[in-house]
């Protein structure tokens, strides 16, 4: 018994069913997504994709830190991207504690934390055309990539778009 058995045995039967995938490792649709790593988001369904069609980078807040950033080179460049949405949501668990709240946390826990930047976001719509800016000023990223963000409304599933 191990704390995994769950999944291997629902990737037993997946497999079964599974046809050999052509799939190559490119971004189908030439996109790449940014967000967080909320348990109630969907990526490829709340955009209409599949399995194939896109890079999708998630972390906690969606932020795009400078891991992101060599991520984000490497599909434009090997894997096909051609354009990227940043798309954090409402009701984020990042947006809701200070770095601080956190560190204050952990300490309880007895573990000391002050050694990381956990990138909490006071202000949602600050964060996010700050992390657009990141990408849009990158220097080992193309002038002309398209960058968007938008907002994943986690109770309506409506996706807002956030003006440049
Ligand atoms: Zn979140």
């Amino acid at each position: 018994m191990s704390a995994f058995d769950d999944l291997f045995a629902a990737n037993a039967k997946y497999a079964n069913k599974f046809r050999n995938s052509d799939l190559t490792g490119r971004a189908a649709r030439g996109l790449a997504v940014v967000t967080c790593m909320d348990s109630r988001i969907d990526p490829l369904g709340l955009l209409g994709l599949k399995a194939g069609d896109a890079k999708i980078l998630r972390n906690a807040g969606a932020r795009v830190t400078d891991d992101v950033l060599r991520t984000l080179v490497l599909a434009v460049y090997l894997l096909g991207v051609e354009r990227v949405l940043v798309m954090p949501h409402t009701d984020c668990g990042m947006a809701k504690v200070t770095d601080d709240d956190v560190h204050a946390l952990t300490t309880s826990r007895g573990v000391d934390t002050r050694s990381l930047d956990f990138h909490t976001v006071p202000d949602q719509n600050a964060a996010l055309r700050h992390d657009l800016t990141r990408i849009k000023s990158s220097p080992f990223l193309p002038p002309d990539l398209p960058v968007g963000g938008a907002i994943y409304d986690v109770r309506t599933g409506k996706l807002l778009p956030v003006a440049p």
